[in-house]
């Protein structure tokens, strides 16, 4: 993984934003996250690679909803299941964990996160997955 914008390799895969320019992974449409190579603005294949660029509304195949991932954050949310659906494993487990160890009084707390959650994933704050790719409508 390359930042897209700096072109700077990202330390580990995991990493959430670049340490060179200290922009968000996934932002940025300067390069290519795969080979690192520059694309020019619009391009939506890496004309290196062959890859899909995500770049502004475009959406790749097999993205995920972002309507689903509201809904289950809304019915399911104390659950994490938005959270597992988008592949943010970490936050989920925590959620699921906080509601299943406190008997259910936790999901107080983790409902309401999660509604939180719901909200930003429906008006485009959350727009990504774990892996940076763009939410469909
Ligand atoms: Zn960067
Ligand atoms: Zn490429």
């Amino acid at each position: 993984m390359f930042c897209k914008n700096c072109g700077q390799p990202y330390v580990t895969d995991q990493a959430v934003m670049c340490v060179k320019c200290g922009t968000q992974k996934g932002v940025g449409n300067n390069y290519c996250p795969n080979c690192g190579s520059p694309t020019p603005q619009g391009n939506q294949v890496c004309m290196n690679c062959g890859i899909a660029l995500n770049n502004g509304m475009y959406a790749p195949m097999g993205a995920k909803s972002k309507v689903a991932a509201g809904l289950f954050a809304f019915f399911l949310g104390c659950f994490g299941v938005h959270n597992f659906y988008l592949g943010y494993t970490g936050k989920a487990v925590a959620q699921l964990l906080i509601t299943l160890l406190t008997c259910g009084a936790g999901s107080v707390i983790t409902g309401i996160w999660a509604i939180v959650e719901g909200i930003l994933i429906l008006t485009g704050s959350i727009n990504t997955d774990a892996d940076g790719n763009m939410l469909k409508d």
